[in-house]
């Protein structure tokens, strides 16, 4: 069913999106990521910026070997389309963050990036879940292959370029040091209370969602509309 036909633009906002919540006589308080934790937040935009900076410093170095600048090109194309555009739209316009006064994000994730779509109460669908996948993966590991491929160039012709080469072999460790550290707070911490339930990589347990949805009419109409099943 379409959620759009639905008369929910009446409903008042998601208590996250809503200043005036009564967060203090909240019973699940404190059980999902409801504020922006400034150091967090700055702890995660720091990081994705420096795994972004080793991303682009693996495919320079593997181009000054190999010369396939195009996979330099290609990464920074997507991975700003990806960030300003396609992850807002697929995932972010789903999350009860999105519903927040103001033309930017005010999350702890994606803080700054332009609301370009109206706010979907919705579940994210299969097909943006898919879309997502492919764009998420294409950012996070496409700079290993250029760094397998810069890296055995370089053990073919250490002569040549032992400059290029050792550059590539540390940012490739230093990008993986980042990596581990992202899926640690991210898998390991963040994807447990975030309340973008349907994002495939959330782990909130149901009966969390429940709970949250009881409180935010909007949501829980959209998503019982799309199937969903209050226990
Ligand atoms: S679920 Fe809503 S009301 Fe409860 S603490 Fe979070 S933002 Fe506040
Ligand atoms: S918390 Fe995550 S899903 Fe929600 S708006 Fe921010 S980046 Fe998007």
């Amino acid at each position: 069913m379409n959620t759009s036909d639905l008369p929910l633009n009446d409903l008042p906002k998601n208590c996250i999106a809503d200043k005036d919540s009564n967060c203090v006589e909240c019973e699940i308080d404190g059980e999902l990521i409801c504020f922006v934790d400034k150091k967090f937040a700055n702890r995660f935009t720091i990081g994705n910026i420096i795994y972004r900076v080793l991303a682009i410093a693996i495919f320079i170095f593997s181009g000054l070997m190999i010369g396939h600048w195009w996979m330099l090109i290609l990464y920074v194309v997507v991975v700003i389309l990806t960030f300003t555009v396609i992850e807002p739209r697929l995932l972010c316009s789903h999350c009860p963050f999105y519903e927040k006064e103001g033309k930017c994000l005010k999350c702890w994730a994606l803080r700054g990036m332009p609301k370009l779509w109206k706010y979907r109460p919705e579940p994210i669908s299969k097909s943006e879940k898919i879309l997502m996948l492919i764009f998420g993966s294409f950012i996070d590991l496409f700079p290993f292959v250029g760094a397998v491929w810069g890296i055995i160039f370089f053990g073919l012709n250490y002569n040549d370029y032992l400059f290029a080469g050792i550059a590539i072999v540390i940012s490739t460790f230093l990008f993986m040091v980042v990596a581990g550290y992202f899926s640690r707070i991210l898998l390991g911490n963040a994807c447990k209370k975030c309340a973008n339930f349907s994002c495939s990589m959330n782990k909130v347990p149901k009966e969390l969602v429940d709970k949250f949805l009881e409180k935010n009419p909007k949501m829980k109409e959209a998503w019982i509309a799309c199937g969903w099943q209050i226990d």
